[in-house]
């Protein structure tokens, strides 16, 4: 299969080639950092805007780049959610004028779960099923992946995603958007035990997160004028990892509890692309037994490879979408879970 994968669901344009072994033919992404910087966080109808002006130059380059024209592709795979809906339906609709036009299938993609099967183009020894660690900008899940499109969530949070954290934290120490890898930058050369601050949920039954309490704390720390803002970063920067880990503990121990075999214990998403969160994690992997698998950080954040690598999977499955297909504002990968919850838990 050769699948060509649109991404705009968010602040970046992309588009991206990828074949049946996950060869990544051809992958380029327009990032909308400086249009959303003077705001301080995304604005939807300017992303929206930009995505429209960006999409299709970036199909040509990636076809021009890889020799390729649009006949001898084998499908289009298009995010069709969850995101901000109006970038969601540039990029949608723009595939589904593509299946049309070159008489393509096409294939609608859960960005989320773009992300979930991501660490398999990134290692294909990688089998289900598998333990997700999924952190992004916008969700922060633990989820058994045992097939494609068969996801079990185990634990979400109950107020701000991992990603959104770092970003407010940067807010507020100034430092600028996009918040998390400048928030990482700050934070080595701080002292992750200089400033105390909470771990949310710490003591939960469940492994679910928690992040507001964290970020007011932060806010509260800076306020202060007691702390070096380094140190803050640092200090933030620790308590994430520790709840992280703490949260995956308690669900690789539920899986073993229930007599469940994974082969892995995998990150993905936006926040997985931090290397201080790493190390920690490999430790919990391995005194499970498992190895920790995480996409070079390129393929954490959003990129159009791996929505053209969900697309190969799909494709080889032959799960292919017709052009009644909706654009999804909210799009959960386990729509149980999100049946069954009360205030988002
Ligand atoms: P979602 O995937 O939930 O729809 P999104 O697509 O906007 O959200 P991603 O692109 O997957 O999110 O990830 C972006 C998020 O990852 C941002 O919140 C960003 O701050 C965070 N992030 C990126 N790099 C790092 C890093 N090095 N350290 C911590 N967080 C990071
Ligand atoms: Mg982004
Ligand atoms: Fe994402």
């Amino acid at each position: 299969a050769l699948v060509l994968g649109l991404e705009s669901s968010c602040d970046e344009t992309a588009v991206a080639l990828v074949d049946n072994d996950g060869n990544i033919i051809s992958s380029h992404l327009a990032t909308q950092e400086i249009l959303h910087r003077p705001y301080g966080g995304v604005v939807p109808e300017i992303a929206a805007r930009a995505h429209v002006e960006r999409l299709e130059p970036l199909v040509r380059k990636v076809l021009n780049e890889s020799g390729k024209n649009l006949s001898e592709i084998d499908a289009i795979a298009a995010t069709a959610g969850p995101g901000l809906i109006g970038g969601v339906m540039v990029g949608f609709v723009t595939g589904k004028a593509l299946s049309l036009a070159c008489k393509k299938p096409l294939i609608a993609i859960n960005h989320l779960e773009g992300h979930a099967l991501t660490p398999r183009l990134a290692d294909k020894t990688l089998s289900f099923p598998y333990l997700l660690l999924l952190i992004s900008g916008g969700h922060c899940q633990i989820l058994l992946v045992k097939n494609v499109g068969e996801y079990r969530r185990l634990a979400t949070t109950i107020d701000d995603a991992g990603g959104e954290a770092f970003d407010k934290t940067a807010k507020i120490l100034g430092l600028g958007f996009p918040g998390g890898p400048a928030v990482e930058r700050e934070a080595l050369n701080g002292d992750p035990m200089a400033v105390p601050l909470p771990r949310p949920l710490i003591k939960s039954k469940e492994p679910h997160f928690s992040f507001a309490g964290l970020k007011t704390a932060v806010l509260r720390a800076y306020q202060s004028g007691i702390y070096k803002r380094h140190d803050i970063a640092a200090s933030f920067q620790q308590a994430v990892i520790d709840c992280l880990v703490n949260r995956s503990e308690k669900a690789l121990k539920k899986i073993e509890g229930e007599n469940i075999q994974i082969n892995a214990f995998v990150i993905a998403g936006g926040m997985a692309a931090n290397q201080a969160i790493r190390p920690a994690l490999t430790d919990l992997a391995e005194a499970h037994n498992l190895p920790l698998i995480a996409p070079p950080p390129s393929l954490c954040t959003d990129n159009g490879a791996m929505i053209a690598w969900a697309g190969v999977e799909r494709f080889r499955l032959g799960m292919i979408d017709n052009l009644e297909s909706p654009a999804r504002a909210r799009w959960p990968l386990d729509p149980h879970a999100e049946k069954a919850r009360g205030a988002g838990v």
